[in-house]
């Protein structure tokens, strides 16, 4: 088995593993983030398997920006768009990042502190 096959997020793209899929269009899949660290926790994720944001070259720059436009969709969807919410990309073990395919955070629903420690 490949690395991307072993991946969860590659897996709950292709429905081998549910996870709570809010939106999906031909290059990412939004779901319900497992352990939610506010009222709303959304993973917007590529299709496509990406390690981290430190692989993201110029070549993905229109991939990048629809990922962060759906995060606006989602913002809009949850009501949270003009309260106010947080979008966050963890890369790396010293970054926090857990799972080794690339996902946009979006947090909202309570205010958000800083720093975020
Ligand atoms: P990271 O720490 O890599 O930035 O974020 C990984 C996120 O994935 C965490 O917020 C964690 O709760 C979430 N997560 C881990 N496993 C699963 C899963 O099986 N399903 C879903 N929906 N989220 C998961
Ligand atoms: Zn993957």
């Amino acid at each position: 088995m490949g690395a991307m096959a072993e991946c969860l997020f590659c897996r709950i793209v292709v429905r081998e593993v549910p996870g709570r899929i809010v939106y999906e269009d031909e290059h990412c899949v939004a779901l319900e983030d497992i352990n939610p660290q506010a009222p709303v926790h959304i993973l917007v994720i590529p299709k496509r398997h990406m390690d981290s944001m430190a692989q993201v070259t110029a070549a993905d720059g229109e991939l990048m920006v629809h990922l962060l436009l759906i995060v606006n969709r989602m913002a809009k969807e949850k009501k949270i768009i003009d309260r106010g919410y947080r979008t966050v990309i963890n890369t790396g073990s010293a970054g926090g990042q857990s799972v080794y395919h690339l996902h946009l955070h979006l947090l909202g629903g309570r205010p958000m502190h800083w720093p975020p420690g």
